[in-house]
This record gives C-alpha cells, structure tokens and sequence, in this order.
C-alpha cells in the first residue's frame, strides 16, 4: 500500500484471531471502558441521578484478522462495522452466543476460512496504531452467509450443543 489512501483489493479471508474479538464501551458515548468492571465516568457522572441506567456498557467488535491478496499476507484490525459483515450481528449477541458455545468463536474462524472479500484498507492515522484498518469487506461469494447464521444452523435454533 502506498501513501495513505484507502487501498481497495480483493482478498481471501485466511483466519480470524477468535481470541480475542470484542471490547467494551460506554453504551452511551462509546468511550472504551478500561476494564470490565468499571463504568463510564462521564457519563455515570452526568445521568447517575436522573436515570442510573443510562449508563451501561456494550461490546464491539475489535478483531485482527489474516487476509492474503495475491501479492501479499497480511494481518490488519478490523472494528465493528467490517466485523458487522463477517459476523453478521452485533459484538454482544456474538459474546452471548459463545457462552452458550464456547466454542463458536473457534466455528467462526473456520465457517468464514477461504471467503472472498473486497476489502478497502486504510493505514491507521494514528501513530501508534499497529495495524492497518479495514474500512469495509464486502463478500464476493453469492451464497456468502454471515457466521452468525451458518453458527446457528450448526448448534441448532434452540441452544442445544
Ligand atoms: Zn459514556
């Protein structure tokens, strides 16, 4: 990639780093929160009184994922709206989902294995960002189902394992 254009290439999806695939924000102002446990101080702040459940967190998706062009691998970030297409429902019903099975993150990786992407590529603006950015991934395989759904048929509609 040259300069700091978005670069837009067709890609194959190698792997998706399941160990790590989500993080925590305020579900009010999106700041990242620190740690699981604590609560965003902004806003805590400003709406404790009037309605303390104004602030609460949600998660989304922040993932690394493998990609091969057909000059070059790469590993680059993608965050939720990219991971949005892969996964195809939000960072908390995934987290949900791998609770009741732990091993869909693992299912995921493998489900979306060797899919087609055109993916437009940006490098990080910030300096100290590692990883170039995924702006979007569009699938290029007609029948290309979302993990999400495909996670579903494989464990069945009702939870069972
Ligand atoms: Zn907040």
């Amino acid at each position: 990639m040259e300069g700091d254009k978005p670069t837009t290439l067709m890609c194959t999806l190698l792997a998706i780093d399941h160990t790590s695939f989500c993080y925590r924000v305020c579900s009010v102002c999106e700041r990242t929160l620190p740690d699981i446990q604590s609560l965003c101080k902004f806003c805590n702040f400003n709406f404790n009184n009037s309605n303390p459940s104004s602030s609460s967190s949600k998660r989304l998706f922040r993932l690394l994922i493998s990609i091969a062009s057909d000059t070059n691998v790469f590993t680059v970030i993608c965050f939720d709206r990219a991971a949005k297409v892969l996964f195809g429902c939000s960072a908390d019903e995934f987290f949900d989902f791998t609770k009741l099975h732990p091993f869909a993150a693992v299912s995921a990786n493998r489900i979306l294995e060797g899919e087609m992407f055109r993916a437009t590529l940006s490098k990080p603006k910030n300096g100290n960002a590692q990883h170039v950015r995924v702006v979007s991934l569009f699938p290029l395989r007609s029948g290309f189902q979302p993990a999400i759904e495909s996670l579903k048929k494989l464990y069945g509609q009702r939870g069972d394992c």
